[in-house]
């Protein structure tokens, strides 16, 4: 699967729900896959891999299987979604201005 349909994928799915967001996975831990499923692309995760899992408290008891590097999509994206929905909250968009030189004898 390309990375950008799986990065399609995973968004979809931290907006469905189906991947829990940032603050309901405390603990993330990994190691050798034994055949679970992926969550983000539904794909076998095999001995030969390794499988992040984390355990999610708000998702219920549940833990999130994932390979590695769909693991580290899953972060950019609920990353930045959390940095979207903040700056959504926030009115005024969270632009640093440089303060505006004065001009001096006015
Ligand atoms: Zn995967």
């Amino acid at each position: 699967m390309p990375p950008e349909s799986l990065q399609l994928l995973i968004r979809q799915k931290l907006a469905n729900g189906t991947l829990p967001m940032n603050s309901s996975v405390p603990r993330i831990w990994g190691g050798p896959g034994n055949g679970e499923t992926c969550e983000a692309c539904d794909g076998v995760i095999t001995k030969d891999e390794w499988v992040s899992e984390g355990v999610s408290l708000a998702g219920g008891p549940k833990p999130v299987h994932l390979h590695v590097k769909c693991f580290h999509l899953w972060q950019e994206e609920r990353q930045a979604m959390s940095r979207a929905q903040s700056s959504d909250r926030a009115l005024a968009p969270a632009v640093s201005r440089a303060p505006t030189p004065r001009s001096p004898g006015r």
